[in-house]
């Protein structure tokens, strides 16, 4: 991807632009993701936020229904969202971290771990803008 900006553009906005691109790609990539995981689930999301977060991939609100995915996730492979949103999807079932929770992962997403590490393979905070 090419970014055309004024001269004296600075950092911020710079970023700022990027990260709209990427919450606006997420935007599009979503909803048919998230159809197909509800109907395959057995749940029901109320409201999806997409938002740059520093230490996250995705968080649930479980007794809301909503869900928040991370902007970020634009620059990953699209299995590694899928993988996002059926974690986040799991804990409308399983608020926590516990044995169902995983075993609700391995049920629907067998290869979860290993798109878990693909993820987690460059960390959120090593990450940089890379221009
Ligand atoms: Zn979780």
């Amino acid at each position: 991807m090419i970014l055309t900006i004024r001269p004296g553009t600075d950092k911020e906005k710079r970023e700022a632009i990027v990260s709209a691109w990427y919450r606006q790609q997420l935007k599009i990539a979503l909803p048919p993701l998230i159809e197909k995981w509800e109907a395959v689930m057995g749940v029901k999301v109320n409201r999806v936020f997409v938002q740059r977060m520093k230490t996250k991939w995705g968080s649930c609100h479980s007794s809301k229904h909503n869900i928040r995915i991370n902007s970020e996730l634009a620059q990953k492979p699209p299995a590694c969202l899928e993988y996002v949103v059926v974690h986040e999807l799991a804990h409308l079932l399983e608020p926590s971290h516990n044995k169902v929770f995983v075993s609700l992962m391995n049920q629907f997403m067998p290869q979860w771990r290993q798109l878990r590490d693909e993820l987690n393979r460059i960390p959120l905070t090593h990450q940089e803008w890379k221009y």
